[in-house]
């Protein structure tokens, strides 16, 4: 059976016409869910399912196989999660669901999202493998009992081959973005992993194309999978937009309590005024977040390495001016928040549109102190439609030290006038000194530095074994770039 639904039209800014009439929007409620999900869903701020969740979550949580074709942003992971967690026994120390992802970050960001959905029950393990991590502390992760484990194909047959992962007790297999997979070649990997899962089990495949290789994978491992497909996705939702009514003191917190409540991993968070930018960071650097800010004040060199640091994942939010943001391109942006909300509609509009971008979907949060009620007047009329309040008290901030940027970045003294290429970079740091090519992220070259993200466990032995080591021949310094405290 195949069923081809249109997705919803779309709320972007620009599009959705004044007073548009909004399709019926299914409830959660509708399915057969405990209710301490369906009270977590609300407080997570999930109020209606996506297109994708209201086609898939009935025939997954009925235990039919599935595929699902939609795109990127469009809610697939709690589609499965969901899915997953309601046949999870907690009491029984054994995994019980896999997921395999393409890439290690969207193994972190599925499992942060399983890790979100299964908050109203209590103590569910999601365990993440993937390579760029040491295999030890994986482990050891395993031995200490997990009920869900997300890792990539190829790390995941490492366990497998080891034995040190068990997958006799587990009833739900998940390819999550198969497509990309296939991509990256993980065919024959998959297999394996999957002849390794016990037969009586459900499957469900997410993909955002439909290539040959699917068809091949379903035929082999899914059981008369329904198939779903969603035609054409729009801009729509991509950009989920909220808006809290703050007192002016209490604005700064505000920002905390947002970032530990959502996790997003690379936030830009837009003050009016450079002061505000000043205290902002003071404010969150005395909470443990990895912030830097972008102000006037930056020399050309200075303000490079912000961004690269903010671009290579190895700073959580970035504070900014709109004057210090402009021209900024950044591809992964999962939120903008304005700290204040800007009086001008069109440059309300411009800051959002920076998260959500290509494939992506992102958050805006605004705070809004009660003088400023008619900024938001403007903005709904530019918008077109009525926006969304929230109040802060709907917030509940994860526990513990704030999420850290998965990577961290070493400053090498030396770039094109020396002649260094990205790849002698990656070749010192892959050959000799022996990190996996996952653990590098992005390499930038500078005239006179070279900036290297590499994954934040190891980012001091790198330094170590860089500064030992020698690059085109010769010796270079080495650092590692902190947070500054100014
Ligand atoms: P996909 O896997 O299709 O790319 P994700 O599962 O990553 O999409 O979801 C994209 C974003 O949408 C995430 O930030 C997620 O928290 C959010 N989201 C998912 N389902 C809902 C929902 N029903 N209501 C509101 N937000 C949702
Ligand atoms: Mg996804």
């Amino acid at each position: 059976m195949t069923q081809v639904l249109p997705t919803s039209p779309s709320l972007s800014p620009t599009s959705a016409p004044e007073g548009a009439a909004q399709p019926p929007k299914p409830g959660f409620d509708q399915l057969p869910l405990a209710p301490a999900t369906l009270l977590n869903l609300q407080q997570l701020g999930y109020l209606h399912m996506t297109p994708i969740q209201a086609a898939a979550l009935p025939l997954a949580l009925a235990g039919q196989d599935l595929i699902a074709q939609a795109k990127t942003g469009s809610g697939k992971t709690a589609a499965f999660a969901l899915c997953l967690l309601t046949k999870l026994n907690p009491r029984r120390f054994a995994v019980q669901a896999l997921v395999l992802c393409p890439t290690r970050e969207l193994a972190d960001q599925v499992t942060q999202e399983i890790r979100r959905l299964a908050r109203g029950e209590d103590n569910i393990k999601v365990l993440t493998l993937c390579g760029g991590s040491t295999m030890r502390p994986q482990i050891s992760s395993l031995e200490h009992g997990a009920h869900v484990v997300v890792g990539t194909p190829g790390r995941i047959m490492d366990h497998l081959q080891r034995g040190s992962l068990d997958l006799s007790a587990l009833d739900t297999l998940v390819l999550d973005e198969a497509d990309r997979m296939l991509d990256m070649g993980f065919f024959d990997d998959i297999v394996t992993v999957a002849k390794a899962c016990p037969r009586e089990r459900q499957t469900l495949l997410f993909s955002a194309t439909y290539p040959e290789g699917i068809a091949s994978l379903s035929r082999q491992f899914l059981r008369q999978p329904q198939q779903i497909t969603l035609t054409e996705q729009h801009e729509a939702g991509k950009i989920r937009q909220r808006f809290y009514e703050v007192a002016p003191e209490q604005k700064l917190a505000a920002v905390g309590l947002l970032l530990k409540h959502y996790r997003p991993v690379s936030t830009l968070a837009f003050c009016n005024t450079r002061q505000q930018c000043r205290e902002l960071l003071q404010v969150l650097r005395a909470e443990g977040f990895v912030a830097l800010a972008l102000h006037g004040e930056l020399e050309q060199r200075e303000r490079d390495q912000v961004l690269i640091q903010f671009a290579n994942r190895s700073c959580s939010v970035l504070v900014a001016t709109d004057v210090a943001a402009r021209g900024l391109d950044i591809d992964q942006l999962e939120a903008v928040i304005n700290v204040d909300v800007t009086p001008d509609s069109e440059v309300h509009v411009h800051r959002i549109g920076r998260t959500g971008r290509v494939d992506q979907a992102g958050w805006a949060f605004s705070l809004v102190s009660g003088n400023q009620m008619a900024r938001v007047d403007n903005i709904e009329k530019a918008l077109g439609h009525e926006i969304e309040w929230h109040t802060l008290s709907e917030l509940q901030p994860a526990p513990g030290k704030p999420l850290q940027p998965p990577m961290a970045t070493l400053q090498i003294l030396g770039g094109r006038k020396e002649k260094i290429r990205p790849g002698d970079v990656l070749g010192a740091l892959t050959g000799e000194a022996g990190f996996s090519k996952e653990q590098i992220g992005k390499i930038n070259v500078t005239d006179t530095s070279t900036y290297v993200a590499v994954a934040r466990g190891v980012a001091r032995e790198a330094v170590r074994k860089l500064s030992a080591g020698t690059l085109k021949g010769k010796r270079v310094k080495v650092h590692l770039l902190q947070d500054r405290a100014d």
